[in-house]
């Protein structure tokens, strides 16, 4: 795992490292980048993709993007630091298929969401013309699992975790992709408020430890489902008195989505939204105190929080408690994008597992946006310690050189040293000139002489010194100089 550190000077080391790689993988970022489209690591300049239609050259999906060696870091860190805190608290993992059927996203995400009326990817199957989604979110599918292999038997409360990518037909544009990636969390069989307070807690925990300070969490509460039918009357009849004033998009949203009025970023919709009556005026008993409870305890473990009557969440399973976490700074913020900037989101969905064909089970559940915590790491000028360059470069000069260079590569990847090599070329200075481009501190150099004898020369390539060292001895030795850290114990 690797640390953090956040200082510009390193920084700049960083960016520096990074060129290194760039140039090592032979990509060519500098020309991506000049067209603009190279975003966390994915290079799609428009121009050059306008070439590359011209040429006849395939390109990449639109929305979707590759992820670069060099961006490959950032993912590991995030995806690995999820594991391990979520591991730590006891989430066991669940791996479901990119596929579900069309039926479990309507049914539970529901037929007049976004996620669900306009951004499914679906496909028909040859034979039966049976109809799948690539999934859209994480809940479903685990919620499937969890009834279809009988978790209900499972000592309570069941805690499950999922990572991988999903996918929106969504207009592509800033941290907002076709294919996305979230890690989630999942909890079934437990109604009481501290699993909401827990569960931010976790999230809250990752985030400290990924480093990032720039956030906080948006909470709301949709009550219970008799208290959203109420205040559902109400709503309605406000924004039917105010109809004139809103966008399209909301007139339609009266009768199929309401609620989604008052998360809507058009500038209309917010004035009549402001003066909506509002849920929490409409909370049962009940409700409020579970509420309160959630709030209570997240003072008590110091979660940064602030209670947004405009977080609503886009899907319909969600009841009870909910949350985004968005960055905090207000150019962070991204008011003009709204909801894109948010970097998790959750709720309490007490009604789905029974909405799905199962035992009636409260839950709640969690999920992160990777790319855009990613981003955020960026933002936030944070930079990985880890370095993912080579400690040691394998040099050879001869063809039976290359073989005994290739058995060396073998010793250095079982002792887990970063290498780099060139079998494909000969002579000197070439390797030596690549070996200091790619920021080797050490190169092990293999020539006829070292193949009969059984040696190889280990060169120090700041000092120039070498020392001829014995192929057996060879891990043993950079082991005493990599761990040492010495560049001039030559
Ligand atoms: P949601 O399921 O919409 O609550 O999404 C959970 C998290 O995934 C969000 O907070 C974002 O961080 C991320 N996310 C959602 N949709 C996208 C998208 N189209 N592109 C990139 N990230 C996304």
């Amino acid at each position: 795992m690797s640390g953090t550190k956040k200082s510009q000077k390193n920084k700049a080391g960083q960016r520096e490292r990074s060129s290194r790689n760039d140039n090592r993988q032979g990509q060519k970022t500098t020309r991506a980048g000049s067209g603009g489209g190279v975003k966390n690591g994915t290079a799609r300049g428009a121009a050059g993709n306008h070439k590359a239609v011209e040429r006849g050259r395939i390109k990449g999906p639109r929305g979707m993007h590759d992820v670069l060696p060099q961006e490959q870091k950032y993912w590991e860190y995030v995806v690995e630091t999820a594991k391990m805190v979520l591991r730590g608290w006891d989430w066991q993992r669940l791996d479901t298929p990119l596929l579900e059927e069309t039926a479990l996203f309507t049914r539970s995400i529901g037929e007049d969401t976004d996620i669900v009326s306009k951004e499914l990817f679906e496909t028909k199957t040859r034979g039966s013309g049976a109809r799948y989604s690539l999934r859209p979110e994480g809940t479903a599918p685990v919620v499937r699992a969890y009834i279809e292999h009988g978790m209900r038997s499972w000592p309570k409360p069941v805690k499950l975790y999922y990572v991988g990518p999903f996918f929106r037909y969504d207009r592509p544009q800033s941290g907002r992709y076709r294919q996305m990636h979230q890690f989630g969390m999942e909890v079934f069989g437990s109604a009481a408020a501290a699993t909401e307070a827990e569960m931010m807690y976790v999230a809250n925990t990752l985030f400290q430890q990924l480093g990032l300070e720039d956030y906080t969490f948006h909470i709301n509460t949709l009550g219970d489902a008799a208290d959203r039918q109420e205040y559902l009357k109400v709503l309605k009849e406000h924004l039917r008195r105010n109809r004139r004033k809103l966008s399209r998009e909301s007139k339609e949203r009266i009768t199929t989505n309401p609620l989604r009025v008052l998360d809507s970023k058009d500038e209309k919709d917010q004035q009549v939204a402001n003066t909506a009556p509002q849920l929490i005026d409409h909370l049962s008993e009940e409700a409020r105190d579970h509420f309160d409870k959630v709030l209570r305890m997240l003072d008590e473990l110091e979660v940064p929080y602030e209670v947004k009557p405009s977080v609503v969440r886009g899907l319909d399973y969600y009841t009870g408690t909910v949350w985004e976490v968005v960055p905090k700074s207000p150019e962070g913020e991204r008011a003009d994008l709204g909801q894109q900037s948010s970097l998790a989101g959750g709720g309490r969905y007490d009604g789905l597992v029974k909405r799905l064909g199962g035992k009636d089970t409260p839950a709640v559940g969690m999920a992160f946006g990777i790319e855009r915590i990613i981003e955020q790491i960026k933002k936030e000028g944070i930079e990985l310690t880890a370095t993912d360059g080579p400690q040691v470069f394998v040099a050879q000069l001869s063809d039976r050189a290359k073989l005994a260079a290739m058995k060396v590569m073998k010793k250095l990847q079982e002792a887990q040293i970063r290498f780099a090599e060139s079998v494909d070329r000969d002579g000197m200075q070439p390797q030596l000139k690549l070996a200091d481009r790619l920021g080797a501190k050490w190169v092990v150099v293999i020539g006829q002489k070292e193949v009969m004898d059984g040696s190889v020369i280990l060169r120090n390539v700041e000092s120039g010194m070498q020392e001829v060292v014995s192929q057996d001895n060879l891990v043993e030795e950079l082991q005493k100089r990599i761990d040492l850290g010495s560049i001039s114990s030559l």
